[in-house]
């Protein structure tokens, strides 16, 4: 349901008007949601375009699916997916992108940490220069812990590492696809998707846009330690074998180092000192014990991903998208 009298004005003003989808996972928001809305509504109100709001439930637990339900009631742009069960952030935004109908698709976090100010700029940047993606960059971290600020630093460094110079730094899920990227986007059928790793690679022309990532505006974070853990070692399996490869050299490593220790032994043998060394025995053992258990673990990590894949479980389930409701209430599927 968009707003079909903008649309045709913007169309009038300046040849085709695009239409934006402005995708936001939500997972239990009930405090920031409100505010959030408050603030994004205007802004793109005074765009001028037709637009949609994809609101993804991500499984909420608490009064969030009833304040959403409310939003809509007034907002009529404004379009509920909602899944089934919680399933994570990363399912969140698949499902927003792949619904989502609009010629530029920008993804924004509910509780205000992306400005949805920027939203207009990063519009009329991807307009005026042909660009498929526009980064929303985060110039200021400092409303964020020092933790925080340095694992994303640690991640960052590793991610461009492994996708290249052409990964933006402190790029995070706050950008604009144009209908190109998206349909590239879709049509890779990566099972654990991780966005900011690859929109980048998939090398589309695009720019950036800086932004102070604010501070939450209400609620606490629902990335703790585990799952940012997870989408780290997502990140790395998803774009790289190069942890199968350290496994190899570690491997290698310790050969060397073994060699080198048993022609040590063997001369201190023949000179006839025997040799006290239990302890560089022991040493030893703990080495290579624990060289093997990392290797099994890479491994692991890998075969638990092929597992997955092969296991070929959709990563979400909508239970419901006010998309596909008849004007009477009932369901049009
Ligand atoms: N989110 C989600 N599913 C989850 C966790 C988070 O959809 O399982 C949403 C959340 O509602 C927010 C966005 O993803 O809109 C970013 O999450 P959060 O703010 O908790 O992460 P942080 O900004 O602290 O990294
Ligand atoms: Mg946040």
């Amino acid at each position: 349901m968009f707003n079909a009298a903008a649309h045709d004005a913007g169309k009038a003003a300046e040849g085709p008007a695009p239409l934006l989808s402005v995708v936001m996972p939500i997972y239990n928001e009930q405090e920031a949601l409100p505010l959030t809305v408050e603030r994004l509504r205007p802004i793109l109100d005074d765009l001028g375009i037709g637009y949609e709001v994809v609101g993804v439930d991500d499984g909420s637990t608490d009064a969030t699916p009833a304040i959403m339900q409310k939003v809509r009631q007034d907002w009529p742009q404004f379009r509920i997916v909602r899944f089934a069960r919680n399933s994570g952030h990363q399912a969140a935004l698949t499902a927003g992108i792949h619904r989502a109908f609009g010629d530029y698709v920008v993804s924004i976090d509910a509780d205000l940490q992306d400005p949805p100010e920027k939203i207009p700029e990063m519009l009329s940047l991807a307009r005026e220069r042909n660009l498929d993606v526009v980064y929303g960059v985060r110039g200021d971290r400092g409303t964020d812990t020092a933790f925080k600020r340095r694992t994303a630093g640690a991640y960052y460094w590793l991610m461009r590492k492994l996708v290249g110079k052409k990964m933006p730094n402190q790029a995070g899920d706050f950008r604009l696809l144009s209908r190109a990227a998206v349909n590239a986007l879709k049509a890779m059928p990566e099972h654990q998707p991780v966005y900011r790793l690859l929109v980048p690679w998939l090398g589309f022309p695009s720019g950036e846009v800086v932004y102070v990532r604010e501070e939450r505006v209400a609620g606490s974070t629902h990335y703790p330690l585990s799952k940012m853990v997870r989408l780290a070692l997502d990140s790395i399996t998803n774009f790289s074998a190069a942890p199968l490869r350290l496994a190899t050299w570690l491997g290698m490593l310790s050969f060397v180092l073994c060699v080198a220790l048993g022609i040590y032994t063997a001369v201190e043998y023949v000179r006839g000192e025997t040799v006290p060394g239990w302890s560089s025995l022991f040493v030893g053992m703990l080495f290579l014990g624990a060289v093997q258990l990392i290797c099994i673990g890479l491994l692991g990590e890998y075969v638990g991903r092929i597992y997955s894949a092969a296991q070929a479980r959709p990563a979400y389930f909508v239970g419901y998208d006010s998309a596909e409701e008849t004007d009477d209430g009932t369901r049009r599927v």
